[in-house]
Formats: structure tokens, C-alpha cells, sequence
């Protein structure tokens, strides 16, 4: 089918109800909540616009061979849209109840949810659905460290979700945050994360080929990998809340992909911030339509 034509399912997979008994290896909740942020709103609209541009990268049968691996990504594979968390719009703790409830559900039905955002605060609830993995480790790409502890008198803000995953979560042992750049960051947040141990990685750190020199990624663990689209430079993807120049591009983002995905076990992925109303020529959305296809593609190889 064309793909600016028919209904619109994540990569056109077949929608499926978390009231009815199914089986698949990933499936595709919206959460469409963008209360939290803290600068340009319109993250709420991103799970549709994200639904709408993976069209493009709709999987057929066979596949989709692709040019860098030299395979066939997703063939055989079974994907499911399980559509969006129905959300109270200004409640922000019986959201969080929500997300987390329906992040459970879809996590019981499949090997690798992809939970489609929404602002990066509801990576909290979603990172609470993995309260039960051992030894748990988050891989986030990100300009900001979203470790800060209250901002504007909230603690459930976009620029806290990890802390308050740290806070709440005894399982959660290591964050690895790839990307940060910028002149805003919080000094006590910096502090905390290093203080916990955490691998705080620049942009500057990030090789043109996506290597990270004397930083590491995680090896042989379970990886929740949560990524705030503005990791990449707003050359290519300017539709989201807080862009911040001299970011990655996408070889940078999709070879860390890639690596966390060939060395450890990836357990869930979120996508998070994009925006868009801000996207006017819709290249973000395309741009992370493929970076999550692709995302896909290489974690259940
Ligand atoms: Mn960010
Ligand atoms: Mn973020």
C-alpha cells in the first residue's frame, strides 16, 4: 500500500487491544502527554505525527533489506500498535498511574515494547514497568541530563524523570547519557548523576563514527534505551521542545543504537520530545520514523 495512504498504524502494523489475549516480539504505545515541559509545548502530538511517517518504512513480508548491516531487517518478525494510554490531561500523578499500568500490560505481551512520547517525563512511569529486571541499565540519548532534582517548584518535570527513576527504583543501576551539550545544565544534577556513578558522555565525546573513545557503553546487560530526539542536531531534527545546536547526526546516533543493541539484552525503548507543530517541513518525524524502524530492526535481529 502507498504510503500516504490508509489508516495509520506504527510502520503499519496490524493495531491490537490490551483487553484481547496476543502474542507478538514488539509492540507500539503512544502516550501523549506534554504537560511537563518546560519550553515549546507539542509533544502530545507526536505518537500520531510518528504513526504517520513511519509509513514510509511500513514492513512488507520480506522485510527490509538494509543497506548498511547488508540484511533483512524485521522479516519474520511481529509487530503490533497497541495505540495510545488513554490520559487524564492535567493529572499528572494518575497519568503516571496510566502509563505505568499500560506499560506493564504491552511489556507482558511482547519482548521489546517501544513506547512513543510524549515529553521525556513520562520516561518515569514507563522505567517504573521495569521495576522486577535485575541489575536494570538505561541507555539515554540526550542533550540534557534530565537528572534534576525540582524545577519550578515540580518534581515531575521533564528535566527529572531519571531522578525520580533512581529515587524509586533499587533495580535501576546505571545510566549512560550520550549527547549532552549546552549551556543550561543544572550543576547539581551534573553532580548527583557523577556522584551515583553515572557515564555522562558530550556531544564533543561522540566520533564522527559514532565510537566513544574512552567511554563506554554498557556489555552483557538488560538495557532500557530512552531517546530524547533533540540528541540530534536541529539541522535535521528541529521539530522538538528545547533543540540545541551542535548535535549528533544520525550515523552518530543510529551506530550507538546499534551497539548497545549487539551487547546487551534491550528490555524497552521510549521515544520522547518530539514536537510536531514545530516540524513545518516534517523532516523530524521521518527522520525518527527511520531511527526507530531501524531501532527495531537491529534489536530483534
Ligand atoms: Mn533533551
Ligand atoms: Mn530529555
Amino acid at each position: 500500500m502507498l504510503s500516504y495512504a490508509g489508516i495509520s498504524t506504527f510502520a503499519r502494523a496490524p493495531l491490537a487491544s490490551l483487553d484481547e489475549e496476543w502474542r507478538a516480539d514488539a509492540a507500539v504505545l503512544g502516550i501523549p502527554y506534554d504537560i511537563a515541559l518546560g519550553f515549546r509545548p507539542g509533544a502530545r502530538f507526536a505518537p500520531r505525527a510518528l504513526r504517520d511517517a513511519s509509513l514510509r518504512y511500513a514492513v512488507p513480508p520480506e522485510g527490509l533489506w538494509d543497506w548498511h548491516t547488508q540484511t533483512t531487517l524485521l522479516q519474520g518478525r511481529t509487530l503490533r500498535d497497541v495505540g495510545d494510554v488513554d490520559l487524564p490531561s492535567l493529572e499528572p500523578q494518575l497519568a503516571q498511574a496510566r502509563i505505568q499500568a499500560a506499560a506493564r500490560d504491552v511489556r507482558a505481551r511482547c519482548q521489546v515494547p517501544l513506547f512513543l512520547g510524549g515529553d521525556h517525563s513520562v520516561s518515569y512511569p514507563l522505567l517504573c514497568a521495569f521495576d522486577d529486571v535485575e541489575d536494570l541499565h538505561v541507555v539515554q540519548l540526550d542533550a540534557h541530563l534530565d537528572f534534576t532534582d525540582v524545577r519550578d517548584g515540580t518534581r515531575w518535570s521533564n528535566s527529572s524523570p531519571f531522578r525520580r527513576a533512581t529515587e524509586e527504583m533499587p533495580n535501576l543501576s546505571h545510566i549512560t547519557t550520550v549527547g549532552l551539550r549546552g549551556l543550561r545544565s543544572d550543576r547539581e544534577a551534573v553532580t548527583a548523576a557523577r556522584a551515583r556513578g553515572h557515564t555522562l558522555v558530550h556531544a564533543d565525546s561522540v566520533a564522527a563514527d559514532g565510537s566513544l573513545g574512552t567511554h563506554t557503553l554498557p556489555r552483557g546487560k538488560s538495557v532500557y534505551l530512552s531517546i530524547d530526539v533533540d540528541v540530534f542536531d536541529p539541522s535535521i531534527v528541529s521539530g522538538t521542545s528545547s533543540p540545541e545546536v551542535d548535535g549528533l547526526t544520525y550515523r552518530q546516533v543510529a551506530a550507538l543504537i546499534r551497539e548497545t543493541a549487539a551487547h546487551n539484552t534491550i528490555i524497552g525503548i521510549d521515544c520522547m520530545e518530539l514536537s510536531p507543530a514545530l516540524d513545518s517541513s516534517q523532516l523530524s518525524a521521518l527522520v525518527v520514523a527511520r531511527l526507530l524502524v531501524e531501532t527495531l530492526g537491529v534489536v530483534l535481529r
